[in-house]
């Protein structure tokens, strides 16, 4: 929105008006058609269109320039009364000074800056306000550190407060310290939990390995007492075979002594047939 052509002293040309809200053009903006207007009618204007309002040629947000030198300079020279000349302001300046001064203008309201005070005043009667306004803090003139309202200042009591403080500062303590503590808790047990998991999962494997042992050991057993039984066994077939050994000799010498007694006859027999 523009400035009100009624507070301008004096004769305002046309072309220094806003084609949308027919003000004076504040903080001015110029489309390649020429057309001027205040940076917020036309930002407002294109959000919804995208041609000029004036003579209806398309137009982009990004073709806006900056007003002309000479057009802005002659804005800028334009003679303009205070905003707060019916609080009583007789201020007349330049349009390129109209902000500045009505940031300080004694005339202007203002807000109380004391916290809780909703008190709005002209800025020329801050001052006076402040002296007495209730809400006004100071910091404690006893050196306890603590800022006071100015009432409060009869019945401030410095140990008082001070303990006040540190009983809440103690149970903010206390309080966070029982959060940590509790999620320690959490975490432990959540641990804790974990490691009763894998411990009965270890047991498992211990319980099916010691069933593997202990029938490897069966094994190792039934395996033992066949070896055994194969060894006997054997010592008892050795005995056999050394028994029919003993015994083949023995039919052996028998044989070898009849076949001399044979032979010597056969020799006998031989020589009689020689003969
Ligand atoms: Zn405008
Ligand atoms: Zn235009
Ligand atoms: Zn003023
Ligand atoms: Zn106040
Ligand atoms: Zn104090």
């Amino acid at each position: 929105m523009g400035y009100d052509i009624e507070r301008f002293l004096g004769q305002v040309n046309e072309g220094l008006l806003c084609c949308i809200c027919r003000d004076v053009l504040e903080d001015p903006l110029q489309a390649p058609c020429e057309h001027a207007f205040c940076s917020t009618c036309i930002h407002g204007w294109l959000v919804h269109e995208n041609i000029c309002p004036e003579d209806r040629r398309t137009l982009l947000i990004t073709q806006l320039r900056p007003l002309f030198r000479y057009m802005k300079n002659d804005l800028d020279k334009l003679e303009i009364k205070c905003g707060n000349s019916d609080n009583g302001c007789s201020m007349i300046t330049t349009l390129e000074n109209i902000d500045r001064h009505e940031h300080e203008c004694g005339f202007g309201n203002v807000s109380c800056p004391s916290i809780g005070c909703s008190v709005v005043l002209e800025r020329r009667n801050l001052n006076s306000h402040l002296g007495t306004c209730e809400f006004r803090t100071k910091v404690c003139p006893r050196g306890c550190g603590l800022t006071l309202l100015t009432k409060e200042d009869e019945e401030h009591n410095c140990i008082g407060e001070l303990r006040t403080e540190l009983e809440l500062l103690r149970s903010e303590m206390i309080c966070k310290l029982d959060d940590q503590n509790k999620e320690m808790q959490l975490r432990l047990d959540s641990q804790r939990s974990h490691m009763v998991q894998k411990s009965s999962h270890m047991q498992q494997q211990i319980d099916e390995l010691r069933g593997q042992i202990s029938r490897l050991q069966q094994d190792v057993r039934s395996l033992t007492n066949a070896e055994r039984k194969r060894r006997q066994e054997m010592e008892r077939m050795e005995l056999e075979k050394q028994e029919l050994i003993e015994l083949l000799k023995g039919f052996q010498r028998e044989a070898d002594a009849n076949k001399k007694g044979a032979c010597r006859n056969c020799k006998r027999n031989e020589k009689i047939t020689a003969i």
